[in-house]
């Protein structure tokens, strides 16, 4: 039985390694190299991400498939992230002493009214929170929905009262007042990893050994491959055609996993106009990630710092060799500012020097580094990355969704195939589910209901 599976990013290569013992194996990618979102290159005498990634999993199991996978190549590294906030560095997720301590006591003071207002609301409200703006205004008062939450979404994905409730959620996975106020105190481990564990010569290792493994058991993979589209006989998908060194070709499949963004997929299959409607409204957001060099060892305590403040043009600040300090020569480390934005817009478009000098200046301005002391080193633009929750993208997904299901032998997965803001150990969670059910050669009716555990996920800072 012959799998075609598209993509090689972490989700197609795990699904590719879980099945690639007992199956034909064809994995399909458009670029010429593999790991997706999650890569890394090299840049002069740097190893670097394509922003900071780390291993990380509350997802029963998953965390120890990921470790045995890295084998020793797994480094732990404890966690410190920071948050700047009213100016202030803070600890990550928020400390009660820092909040005393470190803001203003006028600050303090309307935070904790914000809060006790939210808390005795909750009281007597019915309604579940509809938008993200609802989510954290009732869930922790409006004070600090406007001091953090609300700057952060702007920057990162647009009006916050626009945004479904579900992308909150999915960040912040408690609501209430108590169980914040207990987090100031104890560590939640829903909320914040205390260690996390990362591949010791960059991210992209990950995706090296899920490929070395898939290669072990005979699974192929064509670079350079985009598909294009499908030919079906009645309800199964009988090939997949791709685009490959200047001209159309074929590949038969008995069944195909697809990690490619979802909202491609209606005009590969010639979709109804409703359905391609609904799929042209889930809209991605977009990343630049610009590299600082600074002729120094270390800059910043944390592994990554957000920032919520609208004035800084980034929200995270991370630093590579934090990560692992292989990835670098001694005595000098690169910074990693994260823009986000919708692909062509004025930011995307800003020329690499206009981005390198806003970036210094605000990494001057929050205290990071000295005037003269960050150098410009790397700008990436990465197009799609971020499913954007607008209120009533559900709907439109599930009519995506609900085509895509006529066809028995073909299941969509990943973060862009599943509109599913994720990570990574969920991408390998996704592939164990859709290859127990492509070994299993269960009916679809059962992969729609394992699809919605898909809903759950929550992403651990
Ligand atoms: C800044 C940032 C930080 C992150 N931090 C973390 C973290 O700390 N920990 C963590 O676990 N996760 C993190 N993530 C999330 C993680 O990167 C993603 O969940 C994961 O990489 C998604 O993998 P995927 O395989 O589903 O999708 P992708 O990586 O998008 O892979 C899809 C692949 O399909 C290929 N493709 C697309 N179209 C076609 C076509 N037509 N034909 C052939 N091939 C095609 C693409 O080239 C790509 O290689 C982070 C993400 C970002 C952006």
């Amino acid at each position: 039985m012959r799998v075609v599976v598209i993509g090689a990013g972490v989700t197609g290569l795990a699904v590719a390694w879980k099945l690639a013992s007992d199956h034909e194996v064809v994995i399909l990618e458009r670029q010429s190299s593999i790991g997706g979102i999650a890569t890394s290159f090299r840049h002069l005498n740097f190893t670097l991400d394509s922003g900071p990634h780390k291993v990380y999993s509350l997802v029963p199991g998953v965390l120890d498939e990921m470790k045995a996978l890295l084998g020793d190549s797994a480094i732990a590294i404890p966690k410190t992230s920071g948050a700047i906030v009213a100016g202030k560095r803070l600890d990550y997720p928020v400390k009660f002493s820092d909040l005393i301590l470190k803001l203003s006591p006028l600050l303090s003071l309307r935070l904790g009214f914000g809060y006790g207002v939210a808390l005795l609301s909750s009281f007597f409200r019915r309604r579940k929170p509809v938008s993200y703006a609802d989510y954290f205004r009732q869930g922790f008062g409006v004070p600090a929905y406007n001091l953090v939450f609300r700057p952060i979404a702007e920057k990162s994905f647009g009006n916050p009262e626009q945004l479904d409730a579900e992308l909150a959620r999915k960040r912040v996975p408690y609501t209430g007042v108590v169980k914040m106020l207990k987090s100031m105190f104890f560590r939640d481990k829903r909320l914040s990893a205390e260690h996390f564990y990362y591949p010791r010569q960059g991210f992209v290792e990950m995706s090296n050994i899920l490929l070395n493994n898939v290669i072990k058991d005979k699974g192929k993979i064509i670079f350079d491959a985009e598909v294009k589209g499908f030919e079906a006989e009645g309800s199964r998908i009988s090939a997949v055609k791709f685009l490959h060194g200047g001209r159309m070709k074929r590949i038969a499949a008995d069944f195909v996993v697809s990690s490619m963004p979802v909202t491609v997929l209606p005009a590969m299959f010639n979709a109804p106009p409703d359905v391609m409607s609904a799929a042209s409204q889930l809209k991605y957001r977009s990343l630049l990630l610009v590299y600082i060099l600074v002729n120094k060892p270390k800059v910043m305590k944390d592994v990554w710092t957000f920032v919520a403040d609208r004035s800084f043009v980034f929200q995270r600040v991370s630093e590579q060799k934090n990560f692992s300090p292989e990835l670098g020569p001694e005595g000098q480390t690169v910074l990693v500012a994260e823009v986000m934005c919708t692909a062509n817009d004025d930011a995307w478009n800003s020329p690499d020097d206009y981005l390198y000098r806003r970036v210094i200046d605000d990494l001057v301005k929050a205290k990071f580094i000295s005037p003269g002391e960050g150098l410009p080193f790397h700008v990436l633009r990465l197009k799609d990355v971020y499913p954007v929750y607008a209120i009533g993208y559900r709907e439109k997904l599930a009519k995506v969704l609900s085509f895509t299901d006529q066809f028995e032998n073909f299941i969509t997965i990943g973060r862009l195939g599943l509109f599913n803001y994720n990570n990574t150990d969920h991408c390998i969670d996704m592939a164990i589910w859709a290859s127990k059910h492509i070994r299993g050669k269960k009916p679809l009716s059962e992969w729609i209901e394992t699809r919605k555990r898909f809903d759950e996920y929550v992403i651990v800072d």
